[in-house]
């Protein structure tokens, strides 16, 4: 149950966060799609420089990897949000521990608290170097 936490203010928090990410997704999928040959009639089916080819490439690589982040995201926010659901919001699912306030209200969709996160990365950076 909730230890002191304030559910309706992260419920909000976690909204709203969903609707930025969600914001920022619909700005980039567009470009993801957007298909050369639909742009108007005049456009050729191929571009004719290798140079704007790559360029729209890394653009859409790029692009593709700020919506996979962004997804990721969102993922990280409705779990969030099913934890407020089910009354374990606020909990460390590494320690069971709480959450420093201060922690959810700069990172809402957190799962760790601090000390936790901090191991992660430490093995991660770990797992990385070898
Ligand atoms: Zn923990």
């Amino acid at each position: 149950m909730s230890k002191g936490l304030n559910y309706k203010y992260f419920h909000k928090l976690l909204q709203k966060k969903r609707e930025e990410v969600l914001e920022e997704i619909r700005d980039l999928e567009p470009k993801v799609e957007e298909n050369p040959l639909e742009t108007g009639e005049e456009s050729t089916p191929f571009p004719t420089h290798i140079a704007d080819v790559s360029d729209i490439e890394s653009r859409r690589d790029r692009d593709s990897y700020m919506i996979s982040q962004y997804t990721q995201d969102l993922k990280d926010i409705d779990a969030a949000l099913q934890r407020i659901v089910d009354k374990t919001y606020g909990i460390c699912v590494d320690c069971e521990g709480e959450i420093n306030k201060e922690r959810l209200k700069a990172i809402s969709y957190t799962r760790y608290c601090k000390s936790c996160a901090e191991n992660r990365e430490k093995t991660n950076w770990k797992k990385a170097e070898f």
